[in-house]
């Protein structure tokens, strides 16, 4: 039923039941009222009664004393008489003015008058007892004592008519008082029964409609917060992203969202049409089927899953699976909500992270080099095959050790290295490990950090046994040094025939003048010239041989005043091709001074000697700090070296020109690039043929040995 209906009415019967309480209070206390009238009327109805009855007795005591005086003719006798007349007199004024207006007024007004006329009566008895002697009064009175008589019956006739007619009125009053007190008393107990049923139905009413307005309010709310829910379910399904679907208990799916058919690439009627045994992978599908049968039997709530589906197009999708289960309100199940994620993306990466993880598995496993695995605090975690053999320790104890425990901490360079890699990550460097047996080794060693799949700190250090390949550069070292002494002693030793080949020529080409036929001064000018060749080429194949092999000190070199020193020892050179030398403000450099002014006049005096004939030599040279070496620059104008050319003029003995075209010996620029990579450089040419040549080398900050 409608509350609010149930309300309207409770409440009208409320009104209406006050109404009535109204009407019925409003007789009742009407009725109270006239029944107090009556009750007023009643007693004075009485009390005319009384009066009248009193008006009786006072006429009769005035009787009896009249006749006691006219036997003993007593004084106090006349007196009370006239006393008792008086007090006649004065209450039938008094019942007159009582009877004003009422029905009997006029049969009390004849009373009143007959009690007048037997006073009057009375008077004159007393006069002729007064007046005349006994005898003759008594017989004027006996005369008179028809009339007497006749008054005195007519008062006792109307008296008491009087009192009957009144009693019978008392008699009436009383009777219908009676009757409206009855009535009352009946109205009353069913008003108040009344009342009191109409205010309790109406209590109650009220009291039934509000419970059943707060069921109704209370139902209400449940079914908008049903609704809501509803909706947030709906739109929560609708717009997940991920795949959302209903299946029922056979698999078929009852509802699907927008995700899900994207996922799949079929329509929401068309994935409507299927199960899911339909688009799940076979080897997939009696695993699921597992699930959802436990499911039903009630012996899990939920599962989650990894399998692959195939969509529309019959590609493999591998997607999480997260299933659980709507029960109807008896518990029986009734349908599953299916939560479906495209984990394609990840499984492929994960296929691929397990792939180049067998990879990278193989290649630590397989390298020549040993690998240790360990934490910062050096326990190891894994060694490969080169690690244990290059230790000599066995795979189990060296998951036992400590990395200190493999390297020399007393090698300084090691903490030099382990210092770098803490601050940056990664680091390399040589230092020293100690094998199983004591024996200290020097190594190569490259440490990186990484986080491991838990995110720990996890250290790859990789080691290299330098052992054999310090050994061949001492071997090496020592044969340089011994060819490099045999080079110089050598060199020094030709010097020394070769000047007397050249100044024993010039004598005899002096002494014999004029007596040689051309063809012997001829002979003698290339003997000289050769010797002259010959000196060139020993003077460079020794500065050639010497670089790099005695201990120069690295200093602070200002390469314009080794350009200037250059400029001074071949000025003459430089003034008969009028060359232009220039440089913009070059920076200092750390380095060995000798090599380096070695480096910029090779470079200063190919600048100034490739040159076309006619040309006038202009060679600029520039110079820049960068973050790890400086560089330089030295431009010409020259005749500029074909593209080919560029790596290869820096081999020993590699020439561009004949020796009658351009002299020289092809050591200049291979001296040069073995001084660079001596500073820890690099040196290269920017050319092209007969537009000049810019050559460029740096020299590393670090180069210091
Ligand atoms: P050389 O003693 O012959 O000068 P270098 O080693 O100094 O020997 O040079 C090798 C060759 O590189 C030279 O023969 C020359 O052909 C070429 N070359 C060197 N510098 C220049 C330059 N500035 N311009 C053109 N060609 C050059």
């Amino acid at each position: 039923m409608n509350p609010g209906f149930l309300k309207q009415k409770a409440y009208l019967l409320l009104i209406f039941s006050v109404f009535l309480i109204g009407i019925g209070g409003f007789f009742y206390f009407g009725n109270l009222l006239y029944q107090q009238k009556l009750n007023k009327t009643l007693y004075a109805n009485e009390k005319k009664y009384s009066s009248i009855a009193e008006l009786n007795t006072l006429q009769l005591k005035a009787i009896k004393d009249k006749r006691g005086f006219q036997i003993n003719k007593a004084d106090y006798m006349i007196k009370s008489y006239l006393e008792y007349k008086k007090q006649s007199v004065d209450l039938a004024r008094k019942i007159a003015i009582e009877f004003r207006g009422d029905s009997l007024k006029d049969q009390v007004d004849s009373l009143l008058l007959l009690v007048r006329k037997r006073y009057e009566d009375l008077d004159l008895q007393i006069h002729y007892i007064n007046t005349l002697p006994e005898l003759k009064a008594n017989q004027k009175i006996a005369e008179n004592f028809a009339g007497s008589r006749a008054l005195s019956e007519s008062w006792e006739h109307g008296f008491n008519k009087l009192q009957s007619d009144l009693h019978l009125r008392s008699i009436n009053l009383a009777a219908k008082e009676e009757q409206l007190a009855q009535q009352n008393n009946l109205s009353f107990i069913f008003l108040l029964f009344l009342t009191v049923g109409l205010l309790t139905w109406s209590f109650f009413s009220i009291k039934r409609q509000e419970i059943l307005k707060q069921q109704n309010d209370s139902a209400m709310r449940i079914n908008t917060a049903i609704r809501a829910s509803e909706r947030e379910f709906s739109s929560a399904f609708e717009y997940a992203s991920i795949g959302m679907a209903l299946v029922s208990l056979n698999g078929k799916f009852m509802r699907v969202n927008s995700s899900l058919c994207r996922l799949l690439g079929y329509s929401a009627k068309e994935l409507k049409a299927l199960n899911f045994q339909d688009i799940t992978h076979p080897d997939d599908l009696d695993a699921d089927i597992d699930f959802v049968n436990r499911m039903i039997n009630g012996s899990i709530e939920s599962y989650t899953m990894e399998k692959r589906y195939f969509d529309k197009k019959g590609k493999v999708l591998w997607i999480n699976l997260s299933v659980s289960m709507v029960h109807h309100a008896d518990g029986t199940p009734k349908y599953f909500i299916s939560q479906i994620e495209n984990i394609t993306d990840w499984k492929n990466a994960q296929f691929s992270l397990s792939e180049s993880e067998v990879k990278y598995r193989s290649l630590f496993e397989n390298s020549l080099h040993g690998k240790l695995l360990h934490e910062f605090s050096g326990a190891v975690l894994d060694a490969n095959l080169a690690a244990i053999n290059m230790f000599g320790y066995t795979a189990e104890e060296l998951d036992h050790l400590l990395l200190n425990e493999l390297l020399d901490s007393a090698d300084s360079r090691l903490s030099a290295i382990l210092l770098a890699r803490n601050e940056t990550g990664k680091a390399q460097g040589e230092s020293t490990g100690i094998r199983k047996n004591g024996e200290r080794f020097p190594l190569l060693l490259s440490s990186v950090l990484f986080k491991d799949k838990s995110g720990n700190d996890i250290y790859s250090t990789t080691l290299v046994d330098l052992s054999k390949q310090k050994e061949t550069e001492k071997l090496l070292a020592q044969k340089n040094e011994e060819l490099e002494s045999f080079a110089a002693t050598a060199a020094h030793d030709l010097k020394e025939p070769l000047r007397m080949i050249g100044s024993f020529m010039s004598l005899l080409k002096s002494k014999y003048a004029g007596q040689l036929d051309p063809s012997a001064n001829k002979y003698i000018d290339f003997a000289i010239s050769g010797s002259t060749r010959m000196n060139y080429l020993i003077t460079d194949l020794l500065d050639y041989a010497k670089v790099g092999s005695e201990q120069v000190p690295f200093v602070e070199v200002d390469p314009e005043l080794l350009l200037l020193d250059i400029m001074a020892l071949n000025d003459s050179y430089i003034t008969e091709k009028s060359a232009k030398i220039s440089w913009t403000q070059l920076p200092v450099i750390v380095a060995q001074k000798t090599p380096v002014q070695l480096l910029f006049q090779n470079l200063l005096m190919n600048g100034l000697k490739y040159q076309a004939p006619d040309s006038v030599p202009n060679i600029q040279i520039s110079g820049q700090e960068l973050t790890d070496c400086w560089m330089f620059s030295v431009e010409d104008n020259g005749i500029g070296i074909p593209a080919n050319y560029h790596e290869k003029i820096f081999q020993v003995f590699s020439r561009l020109h004949s020796k009658d075209k351009y002299g020289g010996t092809g050591m200049g620029l291979a001296t040069c690039k073995k001084i660079v990579e001596l500073h820890g450089g690099k040196i290269w040419v920017e050319s092209q043929e007969g537009q000049g040549s810019c050559f460029h080398f740096t020299i590393s900050k670090n180069s210091i040995a």
